[in-house]
């Protein structure tokens, strides 16, 4: 029996045998689609557009080479934490980091959420929040944000007191809308929230403030943030976020361990040490993104106001699609969200370097002419 499975497997004869079933709840999930076209000028995935400083380059590949490969890591990352509690002035036992915010938000959903328990998010906004929740088990609420993609308290609070979710997301700056939360939302959502808030702030050195201030001991309240915008370092899969003691230490015995490898708890630890290059480079793309929203907004375009690194915006006089497929003949790719659900004819970009800024605009201008 096992012979004959492998040997249909090898001949790629895929039938009844070979497939098992997956999950009942889980067979209607898409999945997570990003296309990852080969042109130019890359403005899709709110990547940076700059590598990280030669410094630290130099610094990781020096420690690398004397590490020591035969043993485990440190299971608690315990450097990597008092690094990031450092830069925050709270506590490392208030800090939990993993592979990427994703799996932050993955291991927060397996703690509070799953079978039986019921996940709250604002559409639109970042699709993974409600895809990992599904994938434990959790049933996810969708409430309506306002035609202006503002958050409407009282959808808010309908959702919450009919639902009572164990975990209710906001997202500031909110992916793909851009928009950052006011400050009187988050607290008024937190005082109605029955179970644990969470504010994913992928994007929060872009903006003008952040809802770490808002986080203590007595409070259900973690704010997740990422090394893979703001650091440049998408390619190292690393994330964290802040929160009680309490909550970190539940976190702790859910993760797998030993999940956070030898060499991300290095590149986490040493980039922490250039944060003044990396607030550099979130300078210059502020100041890009106020450079090429106005510029839009002399277009037949509708730009929505964005406190992140990239700008959702809609053509007027030609479809969202059409546009989409102009950029790309023009070698630009900007991310296609005219097809999701509530946002007919966006298109989101992400900023860019200068000259790649330019392109984009370029482009932009002879397609919606
Ligand atoms: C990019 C993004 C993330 C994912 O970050 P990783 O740390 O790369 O897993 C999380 N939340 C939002 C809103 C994002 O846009």
């Amino acid at each position: 029996m096992e012979c004959t499975r492998a040997a249909q497997v090898r001949i790629g004869n895929v039938n009844a045998v070979t497939r098992v079933p997956v999950r009942d709840d889980l067979s209607a999930l898409e999945g997570y689609h990003s296309p990852q076209v080969d042109v130019s000028v890359r403005l899709n995935t709110n990547e940076s557009p700059f590598a990280p400083p030669p410094a630290w380059r130099d610094a990781f590949a020096a420690e690398l080479s004397r590490a020591q490969w035969q043993r485990y890591p440190d299971r608690a990352a315990t450097a990597l934490r008092e690094g990031i509690a450092a830069v925050h002035g709270v506590s490392p036992q208030q800090v939990f980091a993993a592979n990427g915010s994703n799996e932050v938000l993955q291991t927060l959903l397996l703690t509070f959420a799953g079978p039986g328990r019921t996940v709250a998010t604002f559409e639109p906004t970042y699709q993974m929040h409600g895809q990992i929740a599904r994938v434990t088990g959790a049933t996810v609420v969708e409430g309506e944000r306002a035609a202006d993609f503002s958050l409407d308290m009282a959808e808010v609070h309908r959702v919450l007191r009919e639902h009572l979710p164990s975990v209710t997301f906001l997202c500031s700056p909110n992916n793909p809308t851009g928009l950052v939360e006011p400050e009187a939302n988050i607290r008024e959502v937190l005082a109605a929230a029955p179970g644990l808030l969470v504010v994913d702030e992928a994007y929060g050195q872009f903006a003008d403030w952040s809802a770490l201030g808002l986080v203590d001991e007595e409070t259900p309240l973690v704010v997740t943030r990422t090394f893979s915008k703001t650091w440049s370092m998408a390619g190292a899969r690393l994330g964290y976020m802040v929160g009680p003691e309490w909550l970190v230490a539940e976190l702790d015995k859910v993760v797998l361990p030993y999940h956070l490898d030898l060499a991300k708890q290095i590149a986490g630890r040493l980039a922490l040490t250039f944060v003044h290059e990396m607030e550099s480079r979130v300078q210059f793309i502020v100041g890009e993104r106020q450079r090429l929203s106005a510029a839009m907004s002399a277009l037949p375009i509708d730009v929505f106001p964005s406190g992140a690194n990239f700008i959702l915006f809609r053509p007027r006089n030609h479809g969202g699609r059409a546009v989409w497929q102009g950029l790309l003949d023009r070698d630009v790719l900007v991310r296609d969200c005219s097809g999701w659900p509530r946002l007919a004819d966006c298109l989101r970009v992400t900023i860019g370097t200068e000259a790649e800024n330019d392109l984009f605009l370029k482009a932009l201008t002879e397609v919606t002419a």
